[in-house]
């Protein structure tokens, strides 16, 4: 059994691979600064024998290097998310992205533990490819659309990654998630499939953005900690990137329809264009299909639930919360 430090442990992922990891019987340090992350995410799990939660920043070298310490595996899926979050406040994307990443990977470099380091499908931009295999060139826009910045930070992120691997020999594994879901995720920060649902069991209307043909790939969370836990464990994965997420297309207006019809057929789609929702300086990836082939080449699986079969447990969460449960499950 492992002692890991999962950074983000509160957060949405986060809090399901620190429940997964003690579920397998390792020990887990959280590091959370409860800032996107929540405390009743992992409110459950508090009092577990296996389990320590340190509330503190990334952003501190000092108390990275003592939660690190007698560590054998760091998942490091502390980060600043969420496209209306990062394109609000640029300045802290870049700051809690690009630096405590270095930090961390010194650190692990010195400690010899393995890494997981959380990327994004985001690296990619806008490429305008059916499907993106992890060595397709990177398509930013312009600095002066803030949303690229995420995508950007990440990038170091990775560059940094495979710097230390290639140098120190560092065993690192470099995730880029594709739109994860599942229990626990709020809206708040502009994810689509909470903010869908929350608005059709309030009646709706449910709003979609622009013409609604933007397609994405719905991947549940509990299938991606999987994978990340796969990967950390798998010696061939370390040193190299790796698409996480489903590989089943979906356009955003058929999103919707599918929560309309699970909810009430009578809810309305209103739609909205992007400026209203975003600003001026939004610019929005109109197709982002992961291939996924050499995670389920590494893994021998990859995340197959339906969009169906996660619709309806997501569905199932959000009305035992409103139902006043109001605790993560
Ligand atoms: N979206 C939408 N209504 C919302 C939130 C998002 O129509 O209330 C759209 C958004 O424009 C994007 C897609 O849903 O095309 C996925 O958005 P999300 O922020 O969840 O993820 P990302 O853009 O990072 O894929």
């Amino acid at each position: 059994m492992a002692r890991c430090l999962v950074t983000g442990g509160a957060g949405f992922i986060g809090s399901h691979l620190t429940e997964r990891l003690l579920e397998l019987g390792h020990d887990v340090v959280v590091l959370d600064n409860l800032s996107t992350g929540r405390a009743a995410n992992i409110v459950h799990l508090e009092g577990h024998a296996r389990l320590t939660i340190r509330v503190g920043s990334i952003t501190d070298p000092v108390l990275l290097a003592e939660v690190t310490t007698g560590t054998d595996v760091i998942y490091h899926m502390a980060a600043a998310v969420g496209v209306k979050l990062v394109a609000d406040d640029p300045v802290r994307t870049i700051e809690t992205n690009i630096y405590p990443t270095e930090v961390l990977l010194r650190l692990a470099a010195q400690g010899k533990q393995r890494v997981f380091l959380a990327s994004t499908s985001e690296v990619y931009g806008k490429n305008p490819k059916e499907r993106w295999t992890e060595e397709d060139d990177l398509h930013f826009g312009p600095t002066s659309r803030p949303r690229w910045a995420y995508g950007c930070s990440k990038a170091i992120d990775e560059f940094l990654a495979l710097a230390y691997y290639r140098k120190f020999g560092l065993k690192v594994a470099i995730g880029r998630f594709f739109n994860v879901v599942g229990p626990r995720q709020v809206g708040h920060y502009g994810m689509v499939i909470p903010r869908f649902v929350d608005q059709a069991l309030s009646g709706g209307p449910v709003v979609v953005y622009d013409d609604g043909e933007q397609v994405r790939c719905f991947g549940h969370v509990r299938e991606v900690v999987d994978a990340v836990i796969g990967l950390v464990e798998t010696p061939a994965a370390h040193g190299s990137v790796f698409n996480i997420g489903s590989d089943e297309p979906v356009s955003i207006r058929g999103l919707a329809e599918e929560i309309i019809r699970r909810v009430d057929p009578q809810i309305r789609i209103e739609y909205l264009p992007y400026r209203d929702a975003y600003g001026d300086d939004f610019e929005d990836v109109r197709r982002r299909v992961p291939d996924v082939s050499k995670l389920a080449t590494a893994l021998g699986r990859k995340p197959s639930l339906k969009l169906g079969e996660i619709l309806d447990d997501i569905i199932r969460w959000k009305r035992s919360q409103r139902d006043g449960g109001g605790v993560a499950s």
